[in-house]
């Protein structure tokens, strides 16, 4: 069927592509992906030969007029990223936003995404949470966009290089207190980990260990919920501490 396809694709281990996304990059007219070394691993891994087009970061821009033609014309594109759900963290909003402003039908294919599989594992919260992907890379800029998650209460969701993994988490720490927090790296590869910690320990078991290897999701706990107030002399004491610091020089 015409349309634009969004595809997910493994995050490691190949065995997670869909019975539908092979289906998908079979069929579909023509197959637009990040990079085609990457992509053709993966077709060749399911025995698929298609032709490849481009669509990535440097190219979009470009290349977007192109494939809203061709879906405009009635044809089927298959998008992919080089892993995980196209469109997070990933280029294919804009060509989505494009595709839905002009009427074209846009059809999810799900399947892996690093932050969902990162969440699930990670023991935290899972009833509210924040995907924040990838923090700026300066510390000030970071640190502000922390500031505007402090008060959240949700369980966020961070993306990181690992080269950074160790700077990110003392800021985190020194921004959102020292909360516990998961490091979820190389998840579905062999050497799959899921580390158990809070912001500031993690912050000091990374500096010390130097820079780790794969991919990295940092998962945050929420804050903890302001104390409830149980009786009248509670709220009384409450109070009276509330006046005395508020009093005036
Ligand atoms: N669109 C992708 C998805 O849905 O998973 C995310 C793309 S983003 C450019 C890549 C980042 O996702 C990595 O830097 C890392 O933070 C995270 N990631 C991807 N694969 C991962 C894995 N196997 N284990 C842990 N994190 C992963």
């Amino acid at each position: 069927a015409p349309g634009l396809y969004l595809v997910a694709t493994p995050i490691g281990n190949l065995g997670d592509i869909t019975r539908r996304a092979e289906t998908v990059l079979t069929l579909a007219d023509l197959v637009v992906c990040e990079d085609r070394r990457v992509t053709s691993r993966l077709l060749r891994h399911l025995g698929l030969s298609r032709p490849l087009g481009l669509y990535h970061e440097h190219n979009a821009e470009a290349a977007r007029p192109e494939l809203l033609a061709r879906l405009e014309a009635g044809g089927s594109v298959a998008l992919v990223s080089d892993a995980g759900t196209p469109a997070v963290s990933d280029p294919g909003y804009k060509l989505v936003r494009e595709a839905v402003r002009r009427g074209i039908r846009v059809h999810p294919i799900p399947g892996p995404s690093a932050a969902l599989a990162a969440l699930v594992a990670s023991g935290l919260p899972t009833d509210r949470f924040l995907f924040q992907g990838f923090l700026p890379p300066r510390s000030s800029a970071r640190r502000r966009v922390l500031e505007e998650l402090a008060t959240v209460r949700a369980t966020l969701l961070l993306f990181e290089a690992p080269h950074r993994l160790a700077e990110t988490l003392a800021d985190a720490a020194a921004v959102l207190g020292d909360r516990p927090a998961v490091i979820a790296r190389e998840l579905t590869k062999l050497h799959e980990e899921l580390r158990p910690g809070t912001l500031g320990s993690l912050a000091a078991a990374y500096a010390t260990a130097g820079t780790p290897k794969g991919e990295i999701v940092i998962v945050v706990a929420p804050p903890e919920a302001p104390a409830v107030v149980e009786d009248d002399a509670a709220v009384d004491r409450l109070l009276a501490a509330a006046l005395r610091t508020k009093r005036p020089r």
